[in-house]
């Protein structure tokens, strides 16, 4: 990958993680002698093409600057916005506020969730080269269960609408990597006209833009629930990362 030229990569933790049901923000929560959230960044502070790291943190956050991670040369903070979509829209704004103009033409940014931290180089790698070669690209996950649509009856209750054809269905991952200029106008334009963007790929889909889906792995999984953190324990110590 050292061939590849340099890339940045921006870390939205500014939200407050609410269905972990703990006071702490999820990304603070430890793995080991370790944060969520450093685990995360260790995938890409050692990662030879990796520029820059910008973390976009809430206002009211006082423990990132307290790690000692904080400091690391490679790392830039940002305040995060209102949603997931505004914090990364800033972090992309402070990129463009860093780098000069032909820089941020042919510059490449990869946006990941701060609660994955399970990420592998190998599986980073293999989005690099696609997204290089695409207009984005993003880690997702075949669907392998057989998915219901729901409906709610009057009584409230919930039944089955019909099965729908898993042949076609993605989950999708984080990184998501795309052309800094390109996510930056697709986001705006999307926020602008109140589109639901959930993830960085709505914005491009948005916008008409092609997304290429590239296999993620399990161990990338977003820590979402109190029993996700022994899981996520698991994958680290196979990774040899504990
Ligand atoms: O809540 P959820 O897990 O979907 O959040 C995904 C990521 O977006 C988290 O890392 C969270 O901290 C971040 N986020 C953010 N700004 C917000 C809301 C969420 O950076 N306003």
């Amino acid at each position: 990958m050292e061939s590849h030229s340099s890339v940045s990569v921006i870390i939205p933790a500014a939200g407050v993680g609410s269905r972990m049901g703990k006071s702490l923000p999820k990304q603070y929560l430890k793995i080991g002698s370790k944060t969520v959230i450093e685990h995360t960044l260790d995938t890409f502070l050692t990662h030879p093409n990796v520029a820059r790291i910008v973390v976009c943190l809430s206002e009211k956050d006082t423990i990132f600057k307290s790690m000692s991670i904080s400091s690391h040369n490679k790392i830039h903070q940002t305040p995060g916005g209102q949603e997931r979509a505004n914090s990364v829209l800033k972090g992309l704004v402070y990129l463009q506020s860093i780098l000069s103009e032909q820089e941020q033409n042919q510059h490449m940014v990869f946006v990941h969730d701060a609660a994955r931290p399970g990420l592998t180089r190998k599986n980073f790698d293999a989005l690099i080269e696609r997204a290089s070669i695409e207009q984005g690209a993003i880690l997702a996950m075949p669907v392998v269960d057989t998915i219901k649509l729901a409906k709610t009856k009057r009584d409230k209750a919930t039944y089955i609408e019909k099965t729908v054809d898993r042949q076609y269905l993605w989950q999708a991952q984080t990184p998501q990597g795309f052309s800094l200029n390109l996510l930056k106008s697709a986001l705006e334009q999307a926020l602008a006209e109140h589109a639901t963007i959930t993830d960085e790929a709505s914005a491009i889909e948005y916008v008409r833009g092609n997304v290429a889906l590239v296999e993620g792995e399990s161990c990338n999984f977003k820590i979402t629930r109190p029993e996700d953190l022994a899981l996520a324990e698991f994958y680290l110590l196979q990774q040899e990362r504990l």
